[in-house]
């Protein structure tokens, strides 16, 4: 097994598996479990923020016919001299629901407004603010181009098309083309059901009186809030004792319950791992100490068709792993395909050393200055500190190999945002 010296947990260790090969390994885990999530029929606004199971198709163009982009005066291009203008009789009106019945005589115009449908006979539309019209008819000024201000059918989305495809992540403006074909309702995944876990005889939960000794169980809260953003539903399983049989006994009974077990605590070598050798007893260790700082003693695998993951105790950790790890693990078994975080450059604001072969993520402010974001990076360093969380924007991934960050240098930011997490 692993030798560590005690100062510094982190020295250069061979055995440690490197950054990119844990995330590969937890995609494969995914991908071994396929997607778990059973389907549902949601009406749209609920559907807002699901994984979409069936393709939508569009039933007809969008727009559905040729129509007027302005307030003003339809007429055929034939009629028209661009040189001089034009002026033509108005034979009809047409409002915005209010299609003409029959063609629009050869040599008029017809009054016309926004979204009316385009009468047959008329291709081009002038804007009522450069017309003039005396009563017997209207003057339209030259230079109007054949086509101008009319929006054709089937512009936006074809009869058809494919619109929305499996896998498709419901943001507002998805429902709004959903909604724009008709359609009321969408065939969704439901949330995938993560069973939860703290782990530590040192932990009280919220709401429980104070005593020496004792930390409050600030994960759960935490995780379950992570992955209520990340569209997961949570149940909090209770904290689990620092004893094997138990830690055994209950991720088994929960492996037969839920696709997703996390379980926070008690995966580090500094005390006896139970987590780990639950996995390796009972089903399959996909990864393990990892070449990473925050999280080191994350360890991820499964039990039968659940996949379980250990997240570090120290909170920072946590919910760095979290980021890291679980919420593509969801997105995956939920349907919506392994997704990873987008890393932004931008230049450093800061400067700092840093021990090469580890991947590093720092907690990152956002400085705007002249009109540039920069980034900063969080004073203090500890894995227990919260606050740092608080302060943060994101993460500021910095590669094995990096040993110097100096002001300026690019360096990659990943905004809490991408995460689901607002700012
Ligand atoms: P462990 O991974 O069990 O060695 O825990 C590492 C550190 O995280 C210790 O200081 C624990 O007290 C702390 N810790 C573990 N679980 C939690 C939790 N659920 N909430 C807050 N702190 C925790
Ligand atoms: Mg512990």
């Amino acid at each position: 097994m692993t030798k560590m010296s005690r100062d510094d947990c982190f020295e250069a260790n061979p055995t440690r598996m490197p950054f990119e090969e844990s995330l590969e390994r937890a995609r494969m885990l995914a991908d071994a479990l396929g997607v778990v999530a059973p389907t549902e029929t949601l009406p749209l606004v609920e559907a807002c923020g699901r994984v979409l199971a069936a393709p939508i198709s569009a039933p007809r163009d969008i727009p559905a016919h040729d129509n007027a982009a302005v307030d003003g005066y339809a007429f055929a291009f034939s009629d028209y001299d661009p040189e001089n203008g034009t002026d033509l009789p108005v034979s009809a009106r047409i409002a915005a629901g209010h299609p003409l019945d029959g063609a629009l005589d050869r040599g008029t115009a017809a009054r016309i407004f926004t979204g009316a449908v385009m009468p047959d006979g008329a291709d081009t539309v002038a804007m009522q603010e450069d017309t003039y019209d005396d009563g017997d008819g209207v003057n339209i000024p030259p230079g109007l181009k054949q086509g101008a201000n009319r929006r054709k059918a089937g512009e936006d989305v074809r009869a058809g098309q494919t619109l929305l495809r499996p896998g498709c992540l419901l943001r507002p403006q998805d429902i709004a083309a959903i909604a724009s074909l008709g359609f009321a309702e969408a065939r969704c995944y439901r949330r995938v059901r993560v069973g939860l876990f703290s782990s530590g005889d040192e932990l009280l939960r919220p709401g429980d009186p104070f005593r020496p000794g004792a930390v409050y169980d600030s994960n759960a809260a935490m995780l379950e809030a992570l992955a209520d953003l990340a569209g997961a539903e949570i149940t909090d399983l209770g904290v689990l004792p620092d004893s094997r049989e138990a830690v055994q006994g209950r991720l088994k009974e929960a492996a037969a319950d839920y696709p997703l077990i996390l379980s926070s605590g008690g995966a580090s070598l500094g005390e006896e791992d139970h987590l780990t050798a639950t996995l390796h007893a009972a089903g399959e260790v996909s990864l393990w100490q990892v070449a990473i700082k925050p999280g080191r003693p994350i360890c991820a695998g499964r039990i039968g068709g659940s996949a379980i993951v250990g997240l570090p105790g120290n909170p920072v950790a946590a919910f760095v792993c979290f980021l890291l790890y679980v919420y593509p693990l969801i997105q995956s078994l939920g349907g919506a395909g392994w997704r990873r975080a987008r890393r932004y450059t931008m230049p450093a604001a800061f400067a700092m050393t840093k021990k090469p072969g580890r991947r590093e993520f720092i907690r990152g402010m956002l400085d705007e200055t002249e009109g540039e974001l920069r980034a900063r990076n969080y004073e203090r360093t500890g894995s227990g500190l919260i606050t740092s969380l608080r302060e943060a924007d994101g993460l500021i991934e910095l590669p094995e190999k990096t040993t110097e960050i100096a002001p300026g240098d690019p360096i990659a930011f990943i905004p809490f945002t991408e995460f689901g997490v607002r700012p």
